[in-house]
């Protein structure tokens, strides 16, 4: 069996572990994607927090010098409209200095003034904070007097970049494009970029400038904690399908190989049943004709002795003959599921006592029986002719299954809990714990028992089967000292 199949077991072996091989493939590469489109999301929301955290400190660095040039005791703004160039030029000076620092002029400045009023100061002060906004991005701060030139530079000396608020900004950055690891700000030394000391499992982003052109360079890095378990999440669907996918198929190739080992089975019962029966059929053939043959041949027909014993040895054969059909019969019969039944009334009680008669009649063996039948009558709705062949094919059995010397079946019946019970006990070999189930299959016979005594297996599958329809339920149990128990249990009120 095994080497036949062999071809099979190997096929299905290939195309389970290419499937495992080719979806462990798919989502490898998923997963190559998915992990390059997260460290270019990171990277991304990383450098748009270290721009957008510089940004909030140029704004405030703006509105702390705004706020210097607008304190006109420490601050002289001064404007003159140039007739010549068309230009209003301002010119600024610190209050206790004696000449101008500081003169300039905006080509895009239409106004001509020779005063500041109050709105004409905001908006000089605007063009100024443009410049000084300008020129910082390009790493310069001026010194547009020497006072707030020592201010700005003061200012500028004394702030740093802000780690917890690049953190609240990279956060927020990352919420938006739904990406959860937690993560950790550092500072990194410039020559020590190769190799930032981080857990393998870990992603670092790419280093990105915090400070402003000119000033001291502080790149920083964000690391991701563990960002592997993220990007497995976004592969989740992936996963679940293959792994769906091969217990799918893994069970489908089960459930084949399963099959293919039951119709081998059954093939193979069914050889030994008709082996078993061709032998069984050939000795009561063979005793017949060699009794037809005698009686004809040897001119026994003169001798009525002779007659009379070859006539009874012919109708023994044909007994066992016919009772071997029966069974044959009886396992095709059930085999329609539902066969006609004929329900009627029958008592329990007189059915067991004619069995036991039958029995007595046909057994050239030594059976004691022994009766326990409730009192009175004990009626039950159900098929006659099926009861009475379940019933002899239990005495039947406890008879060719027992080796004792003295062989004993007590038959009990009675009502219990709304069911009729009938049990019939013998004192015979036993039935291994093991094989109590599969003694109810078709053909199935204990392998000790093959061989010593005839039979085809059918006659308790035939009752589990008939007893279906009946409503009806057989089990099985050790007798007490030795043999076996078989206990029929019916509903009372079945189809009535
Ligand atoms: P058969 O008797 O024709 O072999 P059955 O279906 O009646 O078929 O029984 C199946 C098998 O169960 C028997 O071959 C036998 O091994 C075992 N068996 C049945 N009844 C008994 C019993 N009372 N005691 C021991 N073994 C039994």
């Amino acid at each position: 069996m095994l080497k036949k199949y062999s071809w099979l077991y190997v096929i299905m072996l290939v195309s389970l572990l290419g499937l495992v091989g080719l979806h462990s493939y798919f989502a490898y590469q998923d997963y190559q994607a998915k992990e390059y489109e997260y460290q270019q999301q990171v990277n991304l929301s990383f450098e748009e927090a270290v721009a957008a955290e510089k940004e909030a400190r140029i704004d405030t660095f703006i509105a702390y010098t705004r706020s210097l040039f607008a304190d006109s005791s420490k601050v002289e703004i001064r404007a003159t409209y140039n007739e010549e160039k068309g230009r209003t030029h301002f010119s600024l000076k610190d209050t206790d200095a004696d000449s101008p620092y500081t003169s300039l002029s905006y080509e895009h400045d239409k106004r001509k003034l020779n005063h500041l009023d109050s709105l004409n100061f905001e908006i000089t002060l605007d063009y100024f904070m443009e410049s000084v906004r300008s020129s910082l991005n390009l790493g310069t701060v001026y010194y547009w007097t020497q006072d707030l030139g020592k201010k700005m530079h003061d200012y500028l000396d004394s702030t740093f970049y802000d780690e917890r608020l690049l953190g609240e900004i990279f956060q927020e950055k990352l919420n938006k494009r739904n990406i959860r690891s937690s993560f950790e700000i550092r500072e990194v030394a410039e020559d020590s970029l190769e190799h930032p000391e981080i857990a393998e499992t870990d992603f670092q982003t790419e280093a990105f400038q915090s400070e402003f052109p000119g000033r001291k360079v502080i790149p920083v890095i964000a690391i991701m904690k563990n960002p592997a378990r993220e990007i497995f999440g976004r592969i989740k669907l992936t996963l679940i399908g293959a792994v769906l996918n091969l217990i799918l198929v893994g069970l489908s190739f089960l459930f084949l190989l399963k099959v293919i080992f039951k119709q081998k089975k059954l093939s193979q019962i069914k050889d030994d049943f008709i082996d078993n029966i061709t032998h069984e059929l050939q000795t009561p053939i063979a005793t017949l004709m060699a009794a037809n043959e005698a009686m004809s041949t040897y001119h026994a027909l003169e001798d009525p002795e002779k007659s009379k014993r070859y006539l009874s040895i012919s109708n023994i054969e044909l007994r066992r003959l016919s009772s071997m059909v029966d069974n044959i019969l009886m396992s095709s019969i059930h085999n329609r599921s539902n066969m006609a039944l004929k329900w009627e009334r029958v008592d329990v009680q007189d059915l067991i006592k004619l069995c036991i008669f039958k029995n007595e009649l046909k057994s050239d063996q030594q059976v004691k029986f022994e009766l326990d039948l409730q009192e009175g009558p004990l009626e039950l709705h159900t098929d006659k002719l099926h009861l009475q062949n379940i019933l002899d094919n239990l005495i039947e059995n406890a008879v060719k299954y027992n080796d004792a010397e003295i062989k004993i079946i007590k038959i009990s019946s009675g009502e219990e809990n709304g069911q009729v019970q009938i049990t019939v006990t013998d004192n015979g070999n036993g039935i291994p714990e093991d094989q109590q189930e599969q003694i109810f299959e078709k053909f199935y016979r204990i392998p000790s028992d093959v061989g010593k005594a005839k039979g085809f297996g059918i006659g308790l599958y035939y009752i589990k089967t008939i007893l279906e329809q009946l409503k009806g339920q057989i089990n099985v149990q050790p007798a007490q000292a030795r043999g076996t128990s078989f206990i029929l249990s019916f509903p009372l009120d079945s189809h009535e």
